[in-house]
This record gives structure tokens, C-alpha cells and sequence, in this order.
């Protein structure tokens, strides 16, 4: 049994409608994430009885649960859209951890709200897979993100360009609040539920700044901090999320929503996956900006807190909003920094890492295996992955002037080679590898490609060389590969 907690039931009424998950015909069981049942204090007897598979697929109703779907607005591709909301998704309502973390769990595709608009509150088995796995696989890569705790089909079909399975996914998140949230109440003028809902954003996220002077100066900065840590990841990684808008822009900070993302093989910083991201908006050189962009709308949201003078609050957010930049930088060179195994900056640190990037556009290298290889190149090892490099006569080259200034890290090559593997991953869940895997699960109902690929993306940073298969890019690239938003 799950004793929900309702936080944000107790909230004003306008910041959600109550709504009832439609009952799905035929629940069953796909798979649920031990690890997080663990932590959150679900018993594993009772997630895998009938009473928590109706629980996640929203035939029951269990009590304590009060379920609701969110109002929100936002910004997408930059038109603005004055009313989103869950249109798929209802949140069962909160539970609070061993360490007294609260979490919400959300269900995904359980049927219409008031949000819906033209869609039919489904989710098709396909996005389902894919946002378990991937949420999952960036998990593990150390990225903050939603998660998935159980995923079921629901015995029915949903219609979108074909006929799929229906299916339905339990999100787990530490906030389901958006930028898109504060922009629909600021919106409309409400600046009291504006207020309201930073409060308890600060109370529920971000307590250590509640006794502090100008609390909602400080919201702001956390979240700008939090945004930029994040996507100094993403770039870390070479992942894409494709659909950057404002509603999925996460106040806290978490990778939120799987539709379009997908992780570049080859490095290209225009990279664009999304079939409907036409211009680029959201390609991977873009994401900080977007970011940037996006937390503007948030400080523009805020703006009659910061001060009591319009102008001073608008000078204010913009002095935030301009040293994203440098928060940004410091956090992606940090990042890369660990990856190359430096542990102090030094000098010609930029200029080493600007090189490596420059030397893997325009020799094609793939993002990936570019610095997993690092670990093999500093100890001298061969093996089937290191062709994906040696072809590069300027990546040899780069290699023995990084090995030259790993040479000031006064620290024993075990160790350094240690760091190195702990920083790059091996394995990520390459789109041909996700494709394949999930369409061999919707042509066979036979989840085990699935399963396999989810074993070992959940533990990216172990070389066992008889995957070696699943750490290379496909032998053709499909340079038109498209993903499409997971409706
Ligand atoms: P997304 O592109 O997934 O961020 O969704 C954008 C908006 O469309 C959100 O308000 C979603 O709740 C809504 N939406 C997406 N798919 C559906 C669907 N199948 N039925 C109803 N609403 C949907
Ligand atoms: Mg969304």
C-alpha cells in the first residue's frame, strides 16, 4: 500500500482540475525500476500485486491518492500557447521518501483532463519504451532527470499515423513544475498564485534560501544554476532533448519529457533530430542559448517580486540573465575537464579541449567513442573501438599533447585511467540500437532486446567486451534519422 501525500491538491484550485484516470481494459505489467521502488519505500510484494498494477494504470483510484492534472501555458518553438496543461497526465499525488525527499508520481497516457485539447489523453506503447529507457540511461549517466518507475500496456489500442498498443508510464519527479507553470498565472495577471507558487517551489526544492532576504532573487538564481548544470550535461553527452520548450523546461532542474530526444553518434554541433524542429531551434549547439532564453521568460514572470520598482526588478533579472553565460561556461568546461581527466585548469586547458572538439567535427569522429577511447589510449590499449579514432590523423596527434599535460596532473596513470572511465561513458542508448530494440517489442510483443538494451544502459560506465557491438555507431549512419514527438 502507498500512503500518497496531496501538497499540491492544497494548493489554490486554480493550479489544476481534478480528474479521474480512464480505466484501462487489460492492465499488465511491462516492468517496474526496483532500485527506485526501494527508495521510495514501496514494497516490492505490493508493486507487483494486482492492487499496484491498478494502482499505476489508473483502474483504481487508491485511497490518500487525489488525482489532478496541472494547468500551464508556454512557449513552443517560440510561438506562444497561453494554455497546455497535462493533457496525458495525471498526478496520483506524492510520496515521501527514506530521507524524506518528497516525489511525485504522475501517470502518463492514462486518458483525457480538461487539457487534452485535440489529443485523446494516450500514450502509444512505443514512446512508453523509450521514455523508460532513456530516463533510465540518463540516470545513470548522472543527469538529473524524471524517472520511470512502472510501465504497462493497457489492453487497448491508440490511434496515431498506424495502430499501437496503448500504454502507460509512472513518472517519478522531484517537481512537475514548469516555466510554463508561473508563465500561464503571470499570463493571465494572477500574481498572487504567481507568489503562491514560487513559495512553494522554494519550500518544497530549494528550502535553504527560505529565510534568505530577497527569497524570489534567489529562486531565480537557483533555478538558472540548476538549468545550467544541466544542460552543461547534455552537451557533455552529446544528447539532443529536441523540444526545449517552455512547458518542459523543468523549474527544477530535471530533464523532463522523452519525446524527440536522442543522443548524436558522429559530432556535429548543428545536429537536429526532431522531424518538426524545421530551422534547428533546438539543435545541439543551440541548447545553452535556448536555455538562456527560456529562463528569461521565467525572470519575466517574476519580475514584480525582485523589487518594488519596475525598472530595478527588470535590471535585476537581467543581470541574472546575462551571467548565465559565464555560470553556463564554467560548468561545461568542468565537465569536459573531468572527462579529459584534468583535475586543476591549467593554461592551455581551453585551447586543448577547443581543439579536440574541432578535430572531431571535422574528421567526422563519433561524440561518444571520442572520449571513452581516452581511457584505452592512455594505457595502451588496442581493441575493436580504437579504429574509431586512429583513423584521425590529427586525434593521434591531439592525444600525445593531452598526454604531455596529463602529465602535470601529478597523479598516478592508474588513477588517472580510473577517472577517466568513471567520466565517460561507454555505452549510451544509440538511436539504432533504441529503434531496433523497441520495434522488435512492438513486431514481436517480446520485450527481450528490450530489456537486454536497458541492462546495460543502466550501467554505462562498465566496458565488457563482449558488448563491444553496442558501444559502436551502426555501420551505416542514417544521416535522415528522425525522432517524433512521443504522442
Ligand atoms: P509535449 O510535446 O509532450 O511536451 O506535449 C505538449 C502538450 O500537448 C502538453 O500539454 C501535453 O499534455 C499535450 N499532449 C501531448 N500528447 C497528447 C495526447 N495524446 N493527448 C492529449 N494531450 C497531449
Ligand atoms: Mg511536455
Amino acid at each position: 500500500m502507498i500512503e500518497f501525500e496531496n501538497s499540491f491538491h492544497k494548493l489554490n484550485t486554480d493550479f489544476y482540475e481534478n480528474v479521474i484516470p480512464s480505466k484501462p481494459p487489460k492492465p499488465e505489467l511491462i516492468s517496474f525500476n526496483k532500485s527506485l521502488s526501494n527508495l521510495l519505500g514501496i514494497r516490492i510484494s505490493w508493486i507487483e500485486s494486482i492492487e499496484g498494477l491498478e494502482c499505476f494504470t489508473g483502474k483504481q483510484v487508491i485511497k490518500n491518492s487525489n488525482p489532478l492534472a496541472m494547468v500551464y501555458a508556454g512557449h513552443q518553438f517560440g510561438n506562444w500557447v497561453p494554455r497546455l496543461g497535462d493533457g496525458r497526465a495525471i498526478l496520483l499525488g506524492e510520496i515521501l521518501d527514506q530521507n524524506n525527499e518528497r516525489w511525485d508520481i504522475q501517470l502518463k497516457g492514462s486518458g483525457l483532463t480538461p487539457f487534452s485539447r485535440n489529443g485523446d489523453g494516450k500514450a502509444a506503447l512505443g514512446p512508453v519504451l523509450r521514455e523508460y529507457l532513456m530516463s533510465e540511461a540518463m540516470h545513470q549517466l548522472g543527469i538529473p532527470t524524471t524517472l520511470g518507475l512502472f510501465i504497462a500496456k493497457t489492453g487497448e489500442n491508440v490511434y496515431r499515423e498506424k495502430v499501437f498498443p496503448g500504454a502507460i508510464i509512472t513518472r517519478v519527479a522531484k517537481s512537475h513544475i514548469r516555466v510554463g507553470t508561473f508563465q500561464y498565472f503571470a499570463s493571465l495577471g494572477k500574481y498572487n498564485l504567481v507568489k503562491e507558487l514560487m513559495d512553494y517551489v522554494i519550500k518544497r526544492n530549494f528550502p535553504e534560501i527560505t529565510t534568505n532576504q530577497n527569497k524570489y532573487l534567489s529562486f531565480l538564481k537557483f533555478v538558472i544554476d540548476a538549468q545550467a548544470k544541466l544542460i552543461s550535461k547534455w552537451m557533455s553527452v552529446g544528447f539532443i532533448h529536441g523540444v526545449m520548450n517552455t512547458d518542459n523546461c523543468s523549474i527544477v532542474g530535471d530533464t523532463i519529457d522523452y519525446g524527440p530526444c536522442a543522443f548524436m553518434d558522429k559530432y556535429n554541433e548543428n545536429t537536429v533530430f526532431s522531424s518538426i524542429d524545421t530551422f534547428g531551434r533546438y539543435s545541439y549547439k543551440n541548447q545553452p542559448l535556448i536555455c538562456q532564453w527560456n529562463l528569461a521568460q521565467l525572470a519575466n514572470c517574476i519580475l514584480p517580486f525582485l523589487s518594488d520598482e519596475k525598472e530595478k526588478s527588470i535590471k535585476i533579472a537581467q543581470n541574472e540573465i546575462d551571467k548565465y553565460s559565464e555560470v553556463y561556461h564554467n560548468y561545461f568546461s568542468k565537465e569536459i575537464f573531468k572527462k579529459l581527466g584534468f583535475s586543476c585548469k591549467i593554461e592551455d586547458d581551453n585551447k586543448l579541449k577547443d581543439e579536440l572538439f574541432d578535430i572531431m567535427k571535422r574528421d567526422e569522429l563519433d561524440f561518444t567513442i571520442s572520449f571513452s577511447n581516452l581511457y584505452f589510449e592512455l594505457l595502451d590499449i588496442d581493441n575493436d573501438l580504437s579504429e574509431f579514432t586512429s583513423k584521425s590523423r590529427d586525434f593521434t596527434k591531439w592525444i600525445s599533447k593531452w598526454k604531455l599535460r596529463l602529465k602535470k596532473e601529478k597523479k598516478p596513470v592508474n588513477q588517472i585511467a580510473e577517472n577517466l572511465k568513471q567520466s565517460n561513458p561507454i555505452i549510451i542508448p544509440r538511436n539504432h540500437l533504441v529503434e531496433e530494440a523497441i520495434n522488435f517489442a512492438l513486431e514481436n510483443d517480446n520485450f527481450s532486446k528490450y530489456f537486454n538494451l536497458l541492462k546495460l544502459v543502466s550501467d554505462p560506465f562498465k566496458y565488457k567486451e563482449k558488448y563491444v557491438n553496442y558501444y559502436k555507431p551502426p555501420d551505416v549512419l542514417d544521416e535522415n534519422f528522425k525522432t517524433f514527438c512521443g504522442t
